[in-house]
């Protein structure tokens, strides 16, 4: 009887929904309280946004349904950081609602282009790693995979970033100011979150020794989910992110002793840990508030899969290890190691040896970097203080791990300080890549350069230890968003030309390479790029003031600013060009537009400076009559997802430039080619499985390789590179010279010391050079239209591999040991 009721309410359900275009009425009248037609876009977007959320909702019912009732694995994705962009047009994308969205907005004679531009972009991370989380998540709802999302619901994202006087200034992303329709709050599922106090031992019920922490500051982590809809498939999968909140809204005593204000104090301290996304890209560790943040996304989340098991298996965690597993994105949620161990031991009483074989066998570890400067350490004190009971565990984790380590290799007295959890000093500090190698099954880098590395270099002890563990999976991006979505002229191409199937298995693109051949293919093609061209010029002209001229070749480099990315290399070759005109030397000189846009890490003085460098040189460039039709360079300020969206469909020319064996992967690469941008690059993270897939003579390669780059610093003279380079010497000249920076004298000279100083670890000057011969060869290229056009066709043709749907597919089938989840 109440399973058949169950079944008439969800029957219901589904049609107690009005058609669309009644639906955002009632919510832009019921809903919002606007009664006239002439509302303002904003009004509409949140109608709108209300409307399609009715009905995601349906579907995400079921889907939680059928978690709930599977057998199978789930998987429970850890991010500090998801990268989202905006959620309307996927949604609409998704659930095939273009027709009906677009016919409810013309009853009030709007379009939705502009209604979805009033949605601010979920900016929950700062670049690659929180982009990747995000097309995972879609992926994973793209093969109905059981697969969760757990992360922070940071009140302010990633800062927004203006230009004053050529430098970055940054102001703060209230991005939940009007309120967010695509999150649920799910009170009744609070976790309370202990730090600092202290450890007692004490005699359990069954007189068991045990270990309690106690005289803990307590908050609460509330949950809101986000509904993450898959495509076309009826599957909607969830991201529960955590807001922390105090336990008591008020100390009650402060309060009726006429303290008010102290009785607030405790409310705002809590919810400061979810305040804000830390704005760095790589490094500058240490900070107590980022410990906790991790802590609390670790144990909340812990915590929420642990109690659903309880509900479900009673006190029997036999099969937990083998029923659940946790991949974590970074060592950012390191902390769920020690943290799970805690849960088993003190709270459900496991012993050790059952507490750690469990979580040995669901814990895996995603490694996204080989900068050692990145690699995290937390300062023994600060785990001491904030998480005692943690440190202790630690400690034990390592005592174990180092008896393993002896009886591997007896008498290495240095291998056990090199390996150890502890590095010692002055001041100790965990290393916490070392704990998640220790504590997973799974160690994986995100290329295959990568992944070699870190075998061969940082973690090449582990790797000797446990060679079964690590595993490579190159990274990918989803084609729903990077290319259904932003590039709509290409999609609607690709689907009269090889069919739909693409979309949803994107190995299928493939077919479009005997295209490449047909001219009249090519013009079509051109003609899309063209489109995409002026879309952007104007966007670029909104929002910089400069013109683009769409004749030109456009030439982007978007990402994060860092000196290991070079955009330093590309600004030397722009003053290179310059110095071309102004020396009359324009013979086949094929007109350029340089985009650069990127945000610098606040407290990154040099990576601001770059800024200032790419702006100083842009104003000087566009303000030259000489440059004319020739040359146009600018910073794009703010650079995030739905820039991207703009940005990558209209560019012809990518730039990936990276010192060799410093970028891990990048999937800004990836974007690019699938939208048909031929790649400019050095042998660098999964560049170099873009350039094997695409063929090498469709990839304009430059530079120095890994091992060329180890040689080379053994005796790197940039002086003399200078020196005995006209054109390389000349720039210098330009650049020191003031050429860029008249009103600020010496304010480069950070800059250009660092690109002559013999332990330049980017070595810059040693691949401008060869740079200048590579962007020399794509001018050359690209006077041949119909050549280029073929180029670019076989890279959107052999990007499938791309597909972030491969990636998860081998994370599923390698790693996570899951199946698509069939219908309930
Ligand atoms: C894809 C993407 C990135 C990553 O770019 P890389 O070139 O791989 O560093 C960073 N930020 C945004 C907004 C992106 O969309």
């Amino acid at each position: 009887m109440p399973e058949q009721t169950l079944e008439v309410s969800n029957e219901k359900m589904s049609s107690i929904l009005a058609p669309l275009p009644e639906e955002l009425r009632r919510h832009l009248h019921y809903t919002l309280g606007h009664y006239s037609d002439e509302s303002n876009p904003h009004y509409y977007y949140r109608a709108l946004a209300n409307a399609v959320r009715d009905r995601v909702t349906e579907h995400w019912q079921t889907t939680q349904q059928r978690f709930e009732n599977t057998d199978q694995r789930c998987v429970h994705y850890f991010s500090l950081e998801f990268l989202l962009g905006r959620s309307l047009n996927n949604a609409v994308q998704n659930l095939e609602l273009d027709n009906a969205t677009r016919e409810a907005l013309h009853q009030y004679g709007v379009e939705l282009e502009e209604i979805a531009e009033q949605e601010p972009d979920a900016g929950l991370g700062n670049g690659g790693l929180g982009r990747l989380a995000a097309c995972f998540l879609d992926s994973c709802a793209n093969l109905r995979l059981p697969v969760t999302g757990y992360g922070i619901r940071y009140e302010f994202g990633m800062f927004h970033q203006t230009i004053e006087n050529g430098r970055q200034v940054e102001g703060p992303d209230h991005w939940l100011r009007d309120g967010n329709p695509w999150e649920i709050e799910r009170h009744e599922d609070a976790k309370t979150i202990r730090f600092y106090g202290h450890t007692e031992r004490y005699l359990d019920e069954t007189g068991n020794m045990s270990i309690r922490w106690v005289g803990t500051n307590d908050l609460l982590a509330i949950p809101y989910d986000m509904p993450i809809p898959g495509f076309k498939n009826e599957t909607v999968n969830t991201l529960r992110l955590w807001k922390a909140e105090a336990t008591d809204v008020f100390d009650l005593e402060e309060f009726n002793s006429g303290n008010y204000p102290d009785a607030v104090v405790q409310k705002n301290n809590a919810e400061q840990i979810s305040m804000v996304l830390y704005p760095n890209d790589a490094s500058e560790n240490g900070k107590e508030l980022r410990l906790k943040q991790q802590y609390f996304l670790s144990s909340a989340s812990l915590q929420d899969v642990l109690e659903r098991w309880v509900a479900k298996h009673g006190h029997d965690f036999t099969d937990f290890g083998r029923k659940n597993c946790f991949q974590l994105n970074d060592t950012h949620p390191a902390c769920s190691v020690p943290e799970l161990m805690r849960l088993l031991l003190d709270v459900y009483h496991l012993d050790w040896d059952s507490a750690w074989k469990i979580t040995t066998q669901c814990m895996a570890y995603t490694n996204h970097t080989l900068l050692p400067e990145a690699l995290e350490r937390w300062s023994v004190a600060l785990f001491s203080r904030l998480l005692p009971r943690l440190l202790e565990i630690i400690y034990e984790i390592n005592e174990r791990f180092l008896a393993e380590v002896k009886q591997k290799f007896p008498g290495d007295v240095a291998v056990l300080r090199r390996m150890s959890l502890v590095e010692e000093g002055d001041q100790p500090h965990i290393r916490m890549a070392y704990l998640s190698i220790v504590g997973s099954f799974s160690v994986n880098g995100v290329a295959h350069l990568h992944t070699e590395l870190l075998k061969s270099g940082l973690f090449s002890d582990f790797y000797k230890l446990w060679p079964e563990k690590f595993n490579n999976k190159t990274n990918g991006v989803t084609q729903r968003r990077w290319l259904s979505h932003c590039n709509p002229g290409l999609r609607d191409l690709l689907n009269e030309t090889i069919g739909k199937g693409w979309e949803s298995d994107l190995s299928q693109i493939e077919k479009l390479v005997p295209y490449a051949e047909d001219a009249e293919f090519r013009k079509k093609w051109r003609s899309v790029k063209l489109e995409n061209k002026q879309r952007l010029a104007k966007y670029v002209k909104t929002h910089t003031g400069v013109e683009f001229n769409t004749e030109a070749i456009f030439d982007v480099q978007v990402k994060r600013i860092h000196e290991y990315k070079r955009q330093l290399l590309n600004v030397l070759h722009v003053v290179h060009l310059y110095d071309r005109i102004l020396r009359g030397d324009t013979k086949d000189m094929v007109p350029r537009c340089v985009l650069i846009g990127g945000k610098a890490a606040p407290g990154y003085h040099v990576a601001k400076l770059i800024v200032k460098m790419i702006n100083n040189v842009a104003s000087v460039i566009n303000a030259d009559p000489k440059t004319q039709d020739l040359l146009r360079m600018v910073f794009f300020p703010n650079y995030r997802v739905s820039s991207m969206e703009i940005i990558c469909p209209g560019t012809e020319l990518s730039e990936q430039i990276s010192t060799a064996g410093k970028e891990a992967s990048g999937t800004g690469n990836m974007k690019f080619m699938m939208n048909g941008a031929l790649t400019i690059g050095t042998l660098d993270g999964a560049n170099i499985e873009i350039r094997d897939k695409a063929g090498a003579e469709n990839f304009f390669l430059f530079g120095l390789d890994e091992n060329g780059v180890q040689e080379t610093k053994k005796d790197y003279d940039p002086n003399a590179i200078i020196a005995a380079d006209e054109d390389i010497r000349r720039v210098m000249e330009m650049v020191e010279g003031g050429v860029f920076n008249h009103h600020e004298p010496g304010i480069f000279d950070l800059l250009t010391k660092g690109l002559r100083n013999p332990y330049d670890p980017w070595l810059t000057i040693a691949d401008l050079r060869s740079y200048i011969d590579a962007q020399a060869e794509a001018g050359k290229v690209y006077l041949d239209q119909e050549k280029w056009t073929r180029m670019s066709i076989l890279n959107s043709a052999h990007s499938g591999w791309f597909s972030s749907d491969r990636t998860i597919a081998q994370y599923a089938n390698e790693i996570w040991d899951v199946k698509p989840l069939e219908d309930a």
